[in-house]
């Protein structure tokens, strides 16, 4: 008889009640232990309750949304590795685990595929380099609106921008008014393009 002594523990952050119920149900059928959270608030309340292994996160809520909540835990918690799964924006380019450690987009992925993505970010925790500050910002852009959401590598506070161009851009950030360069790889979204993670430079 196999037992192990300890469950990994997923929490999953999500506006839409049946989203979290089956992402729990679909878990806890791979062993999983799993810790719901409706909006970055609870999500924050559940961290000081127990660590999750691995945190999956919505983008979109309402109170604290995906990037403030995702920003707390860079900060604090850079070991736990994060899966955004979003319907609303689309990562562009998500650089040196600034924000998340794989993005998949809402029905553009299949249930396998993220486990598999759960087992690779699980196995890794072991050697999981500390996060170090990216001079590059995360970016994120809203589906077929073409309004880009980047994350201020210095602040970590997101802030929409306009009139970007493929390749390297600049803007200053609304809040602690750093210039933050990021780069858009690809200026139309296109699912099949869009990684699903940067991996560490060696
Ligand atoms: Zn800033």
């Amino acid at each position: 008889m196999t037992q192990r002594t300890f469950r990994y523990r997923i929490l999953v952050v999500d506006d839409e009640e049946a989203l979290r119920n089956i992402g729990q149900l679909l878990l806890e059928a791979q062993g999983y232990e799993v810790v719901c959270a409706e909006d970055g608030f609870e999500g924050l309340a559940a961290l000081k309750q127990s660590l999750p292994d691995i945190i999956i996160s919505d983008l979109r809520m309402p109170n604290m949304n995906g990037f403030e909540f995702l920003s707390v835990v860079r900060r604090r918690f850079p070991i736990i590795p994060v899966i955004v799964i979003s319907g609303e924006f689309l990562g562009v380019s998500v650089p040196e685990t600034v924000l998340a450690d794989a993005f998949f987009s809402k029905g553009a992925y299949t249930i396998p595929e993220l486990f598999e993505r759960i087992v690779d970010l699980l196995h890794e925790l072991p050697t999981r380099p500390r996060v170090g500050k990216s001079d590059k910002a995360a970016v994120w852009v809203m589906n077929n609106k073409g309004t880009v959401a980047v994350t201020c590598s210095e602040c970590l506070r997101t802030f929409p921008v306009t009139g970007v161009s493929e390749g390297a851009n600049e803007a200053d950030c609304d809040f602690c008014s750093c210039r933050v360069h990021f780069e858009i790889i690809e200026k139309a979204p296109n699912r099949d393009a869009i990684p699903s993670n940067v991996p560490l430079a060696d």
